[in-house]
């Protein structure tokens, strides 16, 4: 939504047109934020003159891995430890994302810039200065005083269709009623995902993606949590 709200603001000449546009693929984006990136943020930037590069990751790094050698997880996933459900530290942003596009910006020949990035006023707490004086990081919605509720409505009134969610499929920084829609509506997406899970508990059995420890195929989506730790026992949670 934020990525696209400043697309939009470039492309309504709000925001001036960057000299360079990126979005990284990891690989584990959805299909419906493929068609949307090509159905609409591509044609629609392109139409004003700016154009959005996919970079693949695996050309820039070759630590896209779920799990390393050493059984270290990338993802923000979870397991139990000492009784309690811990989510692990996030490594994939960084390898995956930040560090990629910066070898990718060097290797555009950038010597200094001012990396954009959409994170809107309610989501600041995530906004960091960068530590590398050759490329700044810039928030134009924050600047904008642009909540997500308001990159919605200016999306929604410069006549941009909504959007998909553009986080990873095996992000298990997601929350029920996204799984769920991604297992009805996005099977493919979903397949994948289990998929993941599967590769990473062939060598670490005790992470998942679901915070209830259950193999994401397993997960009951429906009621709430009561007993956590003994429907997890049986290999099902109510969510
Ligand atoms: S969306 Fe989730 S899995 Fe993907 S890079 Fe970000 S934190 Fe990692």
């Amino acid at each position: 939504v934020q990525s696209t709200a400043i697309a939009a603001l470039i492309v309504d000449g709000k925001l001036p047109k960057p000299a360079l546009a990126y979005m990284t693929d990891c690989g584990w984006e959805s299909e419906a934020a493929w068609e949307y990136v090509y159905g609409e943020t591509i044609p629609r930037l392109r139409a004003v003159g700016v154009d959005l590069q996919i970079i693949k990751s695996f050309d820039y790094t070759d630590t896209c891995r779920l799990v390393d050698d050493s059984g270290n997880v990338a993802i923000p996933a979870y397991q139990a430890r000492d009784g309690q459900v811990v989510k692990f530290r996030t490594h994939c942003n960084a390898g995956w994302k930040v560090n990629v596009a910066r070898r990718w910006l060097r290797e555009q020949g950038v010597k200094r810039c001012e990396n954009w990035i959409g994170i809107s006023r309610d989501e600041a707490r995530r906004a960091h200065s960068s530590p590398l004086l050759w490329c700044q990081n810039r928030y134009p919605l924050i600047e904008l005083g642009m909540s997500r509720e308001a990159c919605l409505f200016y999306l929604g009134a410069a006549h941009w269709p909504m959007p998909p969610r553009t986080s990873c499929i095996i992000c298990p920084q997601r929350d029920n009623e996204s799984w769920l829609m991604m297992r009805e509506k996005q099977p493919r997406d979903w397949a994948r995902a289990v998929a993941a899970e599967e590769l990473i508990q062939q060598v670490r059995p005790d992470v998942f993606l679901h915070s209830s420890l259950v193999p994401l195929s397993k997960v009951v989506f429906s009621g709430t949590i009561k007993h956590k730790r003994s429907q997890r026992e049986e290999g099902v949670a109510k969510i």
